[in-house]
């Protein structure tokens, strides 16, 4: 799909899977009149430059902010402050300053301080991903059909909330508004606590093979299979995610260890019903997921469709 520019300089900071995906969307239906990419690496900087994926790279996020109308923040979320406070200075009166990094409260926490008058702040998540990073594993048609997320703080100017939805429209998303904090817990539940479980089972389970020698990853069957792709992960990103989201993610964790000895001992006392009970109730879930579209991974290289 092409169009009018939504914008005239849009400034990605950051070119990983998610900043890269977004480059070629924004490339592809000409959302911008200039894109400016920026990058820590040369590596990335030469790779955005052989795949031709934005128009100007650069390791300076004030010189790819400089003049942008969207500044949209895709690095890891323990960089943000050093960029906000980095870019500060340099943002125009009625520049937009967005991020798609996993946990909102902080997101905004990291950012909103730094921001002059006059720039509206509009994060967003896109509820999309894979487990492999950088610039060549982002793709076009990532966010297709997927979820965003904005969690614009209460009284940023609508228009400017307006354009981000736009954006992310034409990137194939659902778009959604909600506060940041909810979007945290509903987050916790779907995707953090859910990557966590991944990471302790393939660590328990390495750890059982070193120790027994037992055939762990030789005979990995389909459960555990799954498991070993989510536990893939990029370990920075999931890393920041949980010193985030920490107290969403406790929470969560606290119901989960309830509901699991409850599991436990219905196993224990042969309580066939319970667990019957249990699995029929989560075959409705999955059922619901189904129709509601969200069972189809994105059409990835190689990916899984795990979001962060
Ligand atoms: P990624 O593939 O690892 O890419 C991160 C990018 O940020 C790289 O281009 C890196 O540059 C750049 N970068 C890091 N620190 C920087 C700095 N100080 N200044 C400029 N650039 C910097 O990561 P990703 O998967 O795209 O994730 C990015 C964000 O998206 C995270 O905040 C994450 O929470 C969010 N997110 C991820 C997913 C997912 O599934 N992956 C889904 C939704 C949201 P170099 O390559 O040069 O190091």
């Amino acid at each position: 799909m092409t169009g009018e520019p939504l914008f005239d300089r849009i400034a990605l900071i950051g070119l990983g899977l998610i900043g890269s995906s977004l480059a070629r969307v924004i490339k592809r239906d000409r959302l911008a009149r200039i894109l400016v990419g920026c990058a820590q690496s040369q590596r990335t900087r030469e790779t955005a430059t052989r795949l031709a994926i934005v128009d100007e790279v650069t390791a300076d996020p004030a010189g790819a902010a400089a003049g942008a109308d969207l500044v949209i923040i895709c690095t890891p979320m323990s960089a943000y402050e050093g960029i906000a406070k980095a870019i500060a200075p340099v943002l125009k009166p009625g520049a937009i300053v967005s991020d798609v990094g996993s946990v909102k409260r902080a997101a905004i926490a990291a950012i909103a301080p730094h921001l002059p008058a006059g720039v509206h702040l509009v994060p967003g998540h896109p509820l999309a991903g894979t487990e492999h990073s950088g610039p060549e594993a982002g793709f076009a048609a990532l966010f297709e059909g997927r979820w965003t997320v904005l969690t614009p703080p209460a009284g940023t100017d609508p228009a400017a909330v307006e354009k981000v939805v736009a954006l992310w429209r034409r990137a194939g998303s659902r778009v959604e508004t909600m506060d940041a904090d909810h979007h945290d817990h509903v987050l916790a539940i779907t995707s953090h606590v859910p990557h966590l479980i991944a990471y302790t089972i393939v660590g328990t389970a390495v750890d059982l093979e070193e120790h027994t020698r037992a055939e762990v990853i030789k005979f990995a069957a389909s459960g555990f299979r799954d498991f070993t792709r989510i536990a893939a992960s990029d370990p920075v990103m999931w890393r920041d995610i949980f010193l985030t989201n920490r107290d969403a993610v406790l929470e969560m964790m606290g119901r989960l260890y309830e509901d699991l000895a409850v599991l436990q001992r219905a196993i224990r006392m042969g309580d066939g019903e319970t667990l019957e009970k249990m699995f029929t109730r989560t075959r409705e879930i999955r059922r619901g997921v189904v129709e509601a579209g969200q069972h189809v991974p994105p059409r990835a290289p190689g990916g899984n469709g795990e979001t962060a």
